[in-house]
């Protein structure tokens, strides 16, 4: 598979009252041509820190990359200026939120909002783009598109207004797509056609999806392979097969026991996992999922586990699986 986006060790802070806090801890990740990557974990775990940066949208964030590199198509998006990031973020790379609304004008119908991205992104006329607008929305699945291109947001309910930010980014025609708890905000049913939208779109446009959600359920729907993200670092990484056949790391474990209905689940208990993420800043020794992990052993407390590859496509960051061999490349950053 053709490697569209490749981030390394990537290192984010916050400069706050208290000095430089990091943010995410070497996390790396790759996303194949055409391919879904969902980094899943809950609030707080520095998901959206890790697509702000690579989006450059943290140096906005009062935040910054202290080390590692976001390869995008061969170039280092860390080592860019903000002029050159602005072309890559109309042109190549689009962003969604979980507020649709947020994302829209309230003071302009949704047909002119689509048609602006399209006159900006790709130089169309006035008139053609409204034509383009109606189409998008016809291809985000919107019913009487014509008639709907002249509503306001207001107007449509929240997974309509929903698809229509999606088809403001597809507007760009972007070859990555960062979708942040595109469905979080929205009830079970709607949640369940965005996601048919996102993988229908895909399917059609080819184009690579890195989604983050809290949800395991949402991930093990649209994922190609799954990051799981613990308190700034990626804990466990593998195909949705090995992960949710193989789940290695407790803390996975955890987290697929939350989903209601899953095999060895609790049947809808939201947290099965005591205690609470460590605050930015507040990183416990060892392996930082530690306090509350039920396996954990002394070695956790005093020792930062390196990854450890579970088959030759999944590695976890966990102690209980010291016999398998180490990833190479990882060993050398282990903190200390
Ligand atoms: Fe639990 Fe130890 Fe594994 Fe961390 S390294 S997840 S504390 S068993
Ligand atoms: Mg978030």
């Amino acid at each position: 598979a053709q490697k569209l986006l490749e981030v390394r060790k990537l290192t984010t802070g916050f400069v706050t009252e208290k000095g430089l806090l990091k943010a995410t801890d070497r996390i790396s990740i790759a996303v194949d041509k055409g391919q879904t990557v969902c980094l899943v974990g809950e609030s707080g775990s520095g998901k959206s820190v890790t697509s702000l940066a690579i989006m450059r949208l943290i140096d906005y964030a009062g935040g910054m990359i202290l080390e590692g590199e976001i390869d995008f198509h061969g170039e280092d998006l860390a080592a860019k200026n903000q002029e050159q990031m602005r072309e890559i973020r109309g042109n190549r790379i689009a962003m969604i939120f979980q507020d649709p609304m947020s994302s829209l004008n309230p003071v302009f119908t949704v047909g002119e909002q689509i048609a602006e991205s399209l006159q900006l992104h790709q130089n169309k006329s006035a008139a053609e783009a409204m034509k383009s607008a109606v189409e998008l929305l016809k291809l985000v699945g919107i019913p009487a598109p014509e008639i709907r291109a002249k509503q306001y947001p207001h107007e449509l309910s929240g997974g309509m207004c929903q698809r229509v930010v999606i088809a403001i980014a597809l507007a760009c025609n972007p070859e990555l797509l960062i979708a942040d708890e595109p469905t979080t905000a929205l009830d079970v049913t709607v949640q369940a056609q965005i996601l048919d939208l996102l993988r229908k779109l895909q399917a059609e446009l080819g184009m690579s999806i890195l989604l983050i959600t809290h949800d395991m359920g949402v991930a093990a729907e649209i994922a190609d392979r799954i990051a799981v993200m613990y308190a700034g670092a990626i804990v466990e990484e593998g195909t949705v097969e090995e992960i949710f056949d193989h789940p290695s790391h407790p803390y996975t474990v955890g987290l697929l026991q939350s989903i209601p209905g899953f095999e060895g689940g609790r049947g809808g208990e939201l947290y099965t996992i005591k205690g609470t993420i460590p605050p930015i800043g507040q990183l416990p020794s060892g392996c930082r999922f530690h306090p509350r992990c039920p396996q954990a052993m002394e070695v956790c407390r005093q020792q930062e586990p390196p990854d450890f590859m579970i088959s030759s496509d999944h590695r976890t960051a966990c102690w209980l699986f010291e016999d398998r061999p180490a990833d190479a490349d990882k060993k050398d950053g282990v903190r200390q």
